[in-house]
């Protein structure tokens, strides 16, 4: 599932694959994905619009219109953002494109559905409709230690959460917690200080060092908890063996040598 590091490598590939670029044709092979318009009224309200900026906040990632506009797009469980040359048959499970002037496609593509597209006018009131919290990447050291205040929950159902923290999923939790060397179902309210700041430092260096490796796991760190995420396989870091747990709902990876119940 794309989170905040593939959507921020979304951000940087419509960068340099379109801003700049300008619309001449929108076609959407799955138009369910589209929230509140057809296809029709979409493409009549793109057609010649040139897209000049992006932002991305949490998992949302914004294409900012020359018309003032913003396409808003949400990958879902599977989503990703592609280029492909328009005179060619387009990656299998494209949702949506944007044909531009110089002839390339700018694909949403998708295997598994539940994605977002829409159109709006502004990214401020659409992330506060939403009640997102504040961004995971850009968050500051002392707006997060507020936001663990009075904090019963475990530490990763609050790093998960939407609304607390945009941006992280089920799988960057994992790797944050296993480099602060926390347990997944730790209470915030029993994490001092010292600890909420190595959690914010560990979720800066996880983010950084995913997005410059493209979010790719095969282009992780070795001692990152992604390459070796799945139950039995040994822990980068000890003589541990990394093993699932349920936790807020999901299947959280954990090496219990490192991240023992109540460490900190
Ligand atoms: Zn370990």
């Amino acid at each position: 599932m794309p989170e905040l590091p593939d959507v921020e490598v979304y951000k940087q590939r419509a960068d340099a694959w379109a801003v700049g670029g300008r619309i001449q044709h929108v076609s959407a092979p799955q138009p369910e994905i589209l929230e509140g318009g057809s296809v029709q009224s979409l493409g009549r309200e793109l057609h010649e619009c040139r897209l000049q900026r992006t932002r991305r906040h949490g998992k949302f990632l914004f294409l900012g219109l020359d018309s003032g506009r913003w396409l808003v797009l949400h990958f879902g469980m599977s989503g990703r953002l592609e280029r492909f040359d328009c005179s060619q048959e387009r990656p299998a499970h494209t949702d949506f494109s944007l044909e531009l002037e110089d002839g390339t496609c700018l694909a949403y593509v998708a295997p598994r559905k539940l994605g977002l597209i829409s159109l709006i006018d502004d990214p401020d009131d659409f992330i506060a409709e939403r009640e997102l919290g504040v961004d995971a990447l850009s968050v500051d050291q002392d707006s997060f230690l507020d936001l663990a205040k009075g904090r019963r929950s475990g530490v990763k159902c609050w790093l998960m959460s939407q609304q607390i923290l945009a941006g992280l999923g089920n799988v960057y939790s994992d790797e944050i917690l296993y480099r602060a060397r926390m347990h997944p179902k730790t209470k915030v309210s029993d994490l001092n200080e010292d600890a909420l700041r190595g959690l914010f430092a560990a979720r800066a260096e996880v983010l950084e060092i995913s997005i410059e490796a493209g979010a790719d796991p095969q282009r992780l760190p070795d001692d990152f908890l992604l390459p070796h995420r799945e139950a039995g396989a040994a822990c980068p870091r000890c003589d541990g063996t990394i093993r699932p747990l349920k936790a807020c709902g999901r299947t959280a990876y954990l090496c219990p040598d490192c991240q023992p119940p109540n460490g900190q």
